[in-house]
């Protein structure tokens, strides 16, 4: 379903009180604002128009008293809206967006019309991409977000829609990072395979994660989200929901609504009631097969119209007794895939009436218009079969309509298997739409199918299209707007809290630094040799082993060979292969923590690893002195992580009864004598000092250094280098700025301030 405004009007609209609460707006956006604005000698009116969102969003966006921005629909040849157009939709609670001819041929026609809409439905080869455009899209997408935020205020709720505008919410992020922001594709989302096509797929998946909601019609479009996401951007995702630069983003599967009494009521007033008298008419008792579409190549119609053939010949005698009605509503006409495919189905129509067609017999009608409401209600009564197979689509509202539009528990519904709608009306009859002899059958099942059986599928269908209703829709997408944000993760160390720790920090007198090693101190490498300290690292522990009131202990999974090498100089302790191993600062051996394990285990469980190396390309084996790990950064990251799972499942039970445990660190995993981890030595540690010590700090970004976070005591400041699920109090982003922090924070030490000075004398 697309945003586009359509011909049908609603008068009223039956909407549960509004959801809003108090002082919240909600500001719409959507490429295409809902309304048709004409100019007459009485001046300019913007006449609302309804169908798919409008008709769901219109009721809160009254009632809220919020805005809804978007294009009104003609382009405007020097890029501005002329002040009575703005006029006639500001008294609608709109604001229209200006588009040059030339932006909305490439941002509307090409970008969205050429490349996101085919890709996004599969349609590979109708995709023409070109760069230029692109930056037009953007242009465009960052006007959108202009006028969201000249107008938005912080208690708002912003929900943007649709493909047209997949940059909008982190432009809106990013100048205002308290605003509530939700998003909903109404397309499909792709299988990652094909979404990976787009050129610029990175950046089009950071828009949308500018959001605190992305709703999606169905749950296959979320897991294909999911898998471009950790595919794109390699980011960890977890069922219902993704972390994003510190905030939590929430994925919800919803399909839209209608308002299904408007078609219930619309089907009981004298018009339709005529209308219906006169297809009837016109049917002359022959069945009806109903398919109500835009005339775009994702719909199907050419495979429906030779299905259609296709009953027929099988069976000669239907002629009499059935006929079909197609209405195409005439879409982007100025596309050339579109005309082309209306010259196709110009024929295959004229080929079945001329194969089938009697004298004052024509078995398919077929209408390239749209039809007034009133038909079209009508045509929903009369069709005993909707035909509903498009080879691909987000949602499909007619298939809904056509169920809340019947008035008794009767009438077949036929639905394609590519479609949206198809998870919610399971009772249908669902067909592979690229199959004609299966939808023949399909068809022939339909017209053969007894009322009883009719009234069992119906009726479900009616009762859930009726309480899954465009209303429920609409709260429940504003609802995960509001709740992702009381999700948030691990704050950033900023701020006043920020301040607070340095103060504690500066006026503390014996100071315990507990600070890990990869990921913490230092980048990840592809590999972990290349890891070995910059100069920049080597600096700032040499200065923090030489300020005195400062004990700094690098906390570490590598062996102890590796810390002495890299980092024996700097004089700081070491606690190495996650607790096993201890270094006081000043000393020159490593400890044993504890007494060395049997290790009968290592053959085997270097034999299973090696099997797993192989395997997944990229992958490695590091032996350390009790431990082994399988290390697989820079491996694909689909089939690393899934080879990650069953290597976790198959150790952890293959050694369940052995003194030893698996861990799952970050693209680590790592069998280690049990009882040794890194929180258990920095408690130890802790303890000793507990009376000189009166302040400590422990930073970790691996799920190994959660064991640190949760025992080093309450008062310590806690800290998680990068984002994601943690016992840790605050987070920073990444090592850069945990090194940067360390510094500031040493200069903050007088002793540092006159090091530093001396320094800057003998310079
Ligand atoms: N429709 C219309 N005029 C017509 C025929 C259909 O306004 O002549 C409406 C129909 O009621 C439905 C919408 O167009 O609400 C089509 O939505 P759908 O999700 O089925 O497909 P889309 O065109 O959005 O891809």
């Amino acid at each position: 379903m697309t945003v586009a405004a359509n011909q049908v009007t609603t008068e009223r609209v039956d909407a549960p009180a509004t959801f809003l609460r108090e002082g919240e707006r909600l500001l719409l956006a959507s490429n295409r604002l809902p309304v048709t604005v004409q100019r007459d000698e009485h001046g300019v009116r913007a006449q609302m128009s309804s169908g798919g969102i409008a008709t769901g969003l219109s009721h809160p966006h009254r009632e809220g008293k919020g805005l809804w921005i978007g294009w009104p629909g003609a382009p405007s040849p020097d890029g501005t809206l002329d002040a009575e157009v703005q006029g006639a939709l500001a008294e609608q609670g709109m604001v229209g967006i200006a588009l040059t001819p030339e932006e909305h041929e490439a941002y509307y026609n090409r970008t969205c019309n050429r490349v996101l809409w085919p890709l996004f439905h599969y349609f590979t080869h109708n995709v023409t991409f070109r760069h230029d455009d692109w930056q037009v899209y953007e242009r465009v997408n960052r006007r959108f977000a202009d006028a969201l935020l000249e107008h938005a205020r912080p208690s708002d709720i912003v929900f943007v829609h649709d493909f047209h505008l997949l940059l909008v919410p982190a432009m809106l992020r990013e100048a205002l990072p308290e605003l509530r922001i939700g998003f909903f594709l109404h397309i499909p989302f792709p299988s990652s395979e094909i979404y990976r096509i787009l050129p610029t797929r990175a950046a089009a998946l950071r828009g949308m994660l500018g959001a605190d909601m992305i709703g999606f019609h169905t749950l296959d479009y979320v897991r294909h989200f999911r898998s471009a996401l950790r595919r794109v951007l390699g980011l960890d995702v977890r069922s219902a929901e993704v972390l994003h630069e510190g905030r939590r983003v929430r994925l919800l599967a919803e399909p839209l609504g209608i308002v299904p009494e408007e078609w219930q009521e619309r089907g009981r007033t004298p018009e339709v009631a005529a209308e219906v008298a006169r297809l009837r008419e016109a049917a002359a008792g022959r069945r009806v097969i109903l398919g109500v579409d835009r005339l775009d190549y994702t719909k199907g119609i050419p495979n429906r119209l030779r299905a259609f053939g296709e009953l027929l010949r099988s069976d000669p005698s239907l002629v009499d007794r059935v006929m079909m009605i197609q209405v195409a509503v005439p879409s982007r006409v100025e596309v050339e895939e579109y005309r082309r495919l209306k010259d196709e189905v110009d024929r295959i129509a004229g080929r079945i009436n001329g194969e089938f067609g009697r004298p004052r017999h024509v078995p398919l009608h077929y209408y390239f218009r749209s039809v007034p409401p009133a038909v079209l209600g009508a045509l929903y009564q009369v069709a005993d079969v909707a035909l509903v197979t498009p080879l691909r689509d987000g949602l499909n509202l007619v298939a809904k309509e056509y169920v809340a539009a019947r008035q008794r528990d009767d009438g077949v519904l036929i639905i394609g298997e590519f479609t949206g709608a198809a998870w919610e009306l399971g009772e249908a009859i669902h067909v592979n739409p690229y199959d004609p002899v299966a939808m023949a059958g399909a068809l022939r099942r339909a017209l053969e199918m007894s009322p009883e059986e009719q009234a069992r599928r119906m009726a479900p269908m009616r009762e859930r299209v009726r309480r899954n209703n465009v209303h429920v829709w609409v709260r429940h997408c504003v609802d995960a707007i509001r709740d992702a944000q009381h999700l948030s993760p691990t704050p950033l160390l900023a701020g006043e809290v920020r301040r607070a720790e340095e103060e504690r920090w500066r006026q503390s007198r014996q100071r315990h630094l507990f600070l890990d090693y990869d990921g913490t101190l230092r980048e990840f490498e592809p590999t972990p040799e290349a890891a070995a300290p910059t100069p920049e690292v080597l600096q700032l522990l040499n200065a923090l082993t030489q300020v005195s009131g400062v004990s700094t202990w690098v906390v570490s999974g590598r062996p102890p060979q590796v810390l002495e090498q890299w980092l024996g100089a700097t004089g700081c302790g070491f606690v190495a292969e996650h607790g096993a191993f201890l270094r006081r600062p000043g000393e020159h051996e490593f400890k044993l923590m504890f007494r060395r394990p049997p290790e009968t285990w290592r053959p085997l469980i270097l034999e299973v690893m090696r099997r797993f190396a192989d395997r997944v390309p990229g992958s490695h084996i590091e032996e350390k002195p009790l431990g082994v790990a399988w290390h697989y950064r820079q491996c694909d990251p689909v089939l690393s992580s899934w080879q990650a799972r069953e290597l976790f499942q198959h150790l952890d039970e293959f050694l369940s009864s052995e003194p030893l445990e698996v861990i799952h660190g970050s693209k680590v995993i790592e069998v280690r004598p049990m009882g040794m981890d890194k929180g258990t030595a920095v408690h130890i540690l802790i303890r000793e000092t507990a009376q000189a010590s009166d302040f400590v700090l422990a930073a970790g970004d691996d799920t190994t250094d959660e064991d640190i976070f949760r025992l080093c005591g309450k008062d310590a400041l806690t800290l998680l280098v990068g984002e994601r699920e943690s016992a840790a109090r605050y987070r920073v982003p990444d090592p850069a700025a945990m090194r940067q922090l360390l510094r500031d924070w040493l200069a903050l030490l007088p002793q540092a301030q006159a090091a530093a000075a001396e320094a800057g004398r003998r310079r």
